[in-house]
């Protein structure tokens, strides 16, 4: 009989006036006996329409019925034929929208919480099993990897499995793309990313650091002097967007981007490293999605009294996860939402004093079918802070379409590619993730990555055959 409580079992977490001080996971993670509980509430669906939600088809069923048993190493097994991150899926996923969006128990009550099983089996599998995967005999074709986020892991991932050789080329000094720079340590600690990082590098896969393509090698010399047949690009979306308002070059703006890297990457909380930041009294994060909400609970660990969301829509409107949002009013940030910044004001030094802003309504819907938000006539009012942080977006770097000739981009200086497959306009040359999109999700990158590798895979062969 399954178990019908209406309710996902609860996730232990930090008391939210603790966790606001440090940078420890927030998160406790499920013990053996409430994994167990929570997997017995999935129903086994014959035609399973969770797995539809997975962008890298996981045997949801599969595994989840394994944790009922108790078998967490099956259960693991399971997912890792599908997923090259499950420690790193079952932590950021969006399984709302994901997976447990598309779960029967979730339409009179509340889904399996397929995301928190996820990350169960794989943090059991990290603290009870040492075994390292074992490389498959190579097949003689190599594969060049432009980027060590996500979409390029997976990739590599499933390509290696397939036995190709495969090199990822990294631009940072470290591989993990933006799970290391730009997910906070109390929503995915960097250790756990490190760990699956080196189950690839156990199945075969090298990774370069600090090579940046684009100056240091070009993808044509990639093809025509290192011997690649084919090149996935994953480089990513890291262009921060600006508002382009006056004031937005004074000391204390930040992009979120930089902010979270200086943050996460740089570990600029840890008083034995010298990453400088700045230690603000007042912060306002302007945006409303994820990134948003990350920067903004990273500048309250960092000890500010207060941090401000600001965002020109409503509290119904923000795109950031809810559960995301719940944390962030948990852990005291104040939403200033249907207000907009005009103008960043400084003082004599050049440093961020405040910024003016106005409130906003909400008008007829747009074009992306949100309503639009209008300027409130004489609303203008301004909001006390030294520290400013962009998280307005980003779109992807013209590095690398800059030095590769024929590769095709849209207006936003995304990839241009043949759908999910992800070829782009040259040749044996495929490309996925936030560079394709511009910023989505670490899942959305994963699949991507996925299809990628069938289709690398294919015309590989086809080419050989
Ligand atoms: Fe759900 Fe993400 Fe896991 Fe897929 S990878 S099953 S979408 S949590
Ligand atoms: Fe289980 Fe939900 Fe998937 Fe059905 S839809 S198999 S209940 S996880």
């Amino acid at each position: 009989m399954p178990n019908m409580d209406p309710k996902k079992c609860p996730m232990p977490s930090q008391d939210p006036n603790v966790r606001n001080k440090n940078f420890k996971e927030v998160a406790l993670g499920y013990t053996a006996e409430m994994a167990m509980g929570e997997a017995q509430r999935c129903l086994q669906c014959k035609n399973h329409p969770c797995r539809s939600g997975c962008p890298v088809e996981i045997d949801i069923p599969g595994f989840v019925k394994l944790v009922a048993e108790g078998d967490f190493e099956g259960a693991y097994q399971v997912v890792a034929a599908s997923s090259a991150l499950p420690a790193v899926c079952g932590r950021v996923c969006p399984q709302e929208s994901q997976c447990e969006g598309k779960c029967v128990r979730g339409i009179k009550a509340e889904p399996v919480g397929i995301g928190r099983l996820e990350r169960f089996v794989a943090d059991w599998h990290r603290e009870h099993n040492d075994s390292k995967p074992v490389a498959p005999a190579p097949n003689g074709h190599k594969v060049a990897v432009i980027g060590a986020g996500p979409s390029g892991l997976t990739v590599a991932g499933d390509l290696a499995k397939m036995g190709y050789k495969v090199t990822i080329y990294e631009a940072l000094h470290v591989a993990g793309g933006v799970l290391m720079y730009g997910i906070p340590e109390f929503r995915l600690p960097k250790s756990i990313v490190q760990k699956e990082v080196e189950g690839l590098k156990d199945l075969g896969v090298d990774i370069e650091c600090n090579m940046v393509i684009g100056k240091v090698l070009t993808i044509d010399e990639l093809f025509n002097d290192y011997g690649f047949e084919a090149v996935y690009i994953a480089s990513g979306a890291g262009l921060p967007r600006f508002m382009g308002i006056p004031g937005e070059s004074l000391n204390g703006v930040y992009s979120a981007n930089e902010y979270l890297t200086r943050v996460n990457l740089m570990k600029a909380y840890d008083p034995n490293c010298r990453t400088p930041i700045q230690h603000s009294k007042a912060v306002a994060v302007v945006g409303g999605g994820n990134v948003a909400m990350d920067a903004a609970r990273c500048a309250k660990r960092l000890g500010a009294e207060q941090v401000y969301i600001v965002y020109r829509r409503g509290m119904a409107e923000l795109p950031a996860r809810k559960e995301e949002v719940e944390h962030a009013e948990e852990e005291g940030i104040i939403f200033k939402t249907l207000t907009n910044p005009v103008e960043v004001l400084g003082d004599e030094n050049g440093w961020v004093k405040g910024m003016t802003c106005v409130e906003m309504e909400l008008g007829e819907p747009d074009e992306t079918g949100r309503r639009r938000p209008i300027v409130k006539e004489g609303s203008e009012f301004t909001l006390d802070v030294d520290t400013m942080i962009m998280a307005l977006g980003t779109s992807p770097n013209p590095l690398i379409r800059s030095t590769t000739p024929g590769l095709e981009a849209n207006k936003h200086g995304c990839l241009i590619t043949n759908g999910p497959e992800g070829l782009t306009s040259r040749d044996f040359v495929w490309a996925g993730g936030d560079a394709v999109t511009g910023a989505a999700t670490v899942i959305l990158a994963m699949g991507a990555g996925k299809e990628a590798a069938r289709a690398i895979d294919k015309a590989i062969k086809e080419k050989n055959a």
